[in-house]
């Protein structure tokens, strides 16, 4: 039996990377693809890192209840679509979401098989001076972020497993534990 697995993790916390390592090492995991209305960005690919919809035809997939579960971040929509998860665990793929915390709890209730994994900073301390050495964001849009990666990690507690990324290396390594 294949399995599903949703990993989630606050931003700047390099949940990206590690899954992009693992993924190279395991070809037999696939990465979901989801349905966003935020802008596509330079390098992107439709079909590939996002199917990019518009308002209307994100909305019309809400009404037709297309999506396994879909949320608002920072002012865009984002859904994982039924039919894609539905697909690669028919042909036997492992999958993975990559999805916010609340996303990935309401898979768990539809999916309880599913395996919830955060990835979370090394502290809360070294995330800050990470978003802050970036230099790139006024100090109303750090407190923001902060926030909602505190409420992040309030979700993550009802998850199956955390993994600390101290290092890509040893996060990916507690990934393969966990998943293979
Ligand atoms: P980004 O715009 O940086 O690609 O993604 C922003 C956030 O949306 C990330 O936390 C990502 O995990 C989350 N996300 C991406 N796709 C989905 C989805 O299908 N559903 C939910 N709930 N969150 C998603």
């Amino acid at each position: 039996m294949k399995k599903l697995f949703v990993i989630s993790g606050s931003s700047g916390v390099g949940k990206g990377t590690v899954i992009k390592e693992f993924l190279k090492r395991h070809p037999g995991f696939k990465l979901s693809v989801s349905c966003t209305t935020r802008g596509i960005r330079a390098g992107e690919v439709h079909g590939e890192n996002y199917f990019f919809l518009s308002k209307e035809e994100f909305k019309k997939c809400i009404e037709n209840e297309e999506f396994l579960e879909w949320a608002e971040f920072s002012g865009n929509h984002y859904g994982t679509k039924k039919s894609f998860v539905e697909e690669c665990l028919k042909r036997g793929d492992n999958l993975i979401l990559e999805i916010d915390t609340k996303g990935a709890l309401n898979v768990k209730k539809l999916m309880p098989d599913a395996v919830l994994i955060f990835i979370a900073p090394p502290s809360m301390e070294e995330l800050e001076s990470r978003l802050r050495g970036r230099h790139t964001e006024t100090e109303e849009a750090i407190q923001k972020r902060l926030a909602s990666i505190k409420l992040e990690i309030e979700n993550s507690k009802k998850f199956d497993h955390i993994v600390v990324n101290d290092t890509v290396e040893n996060a990916v390594k507690a990934l393969e534990e966990i998943m293979i």
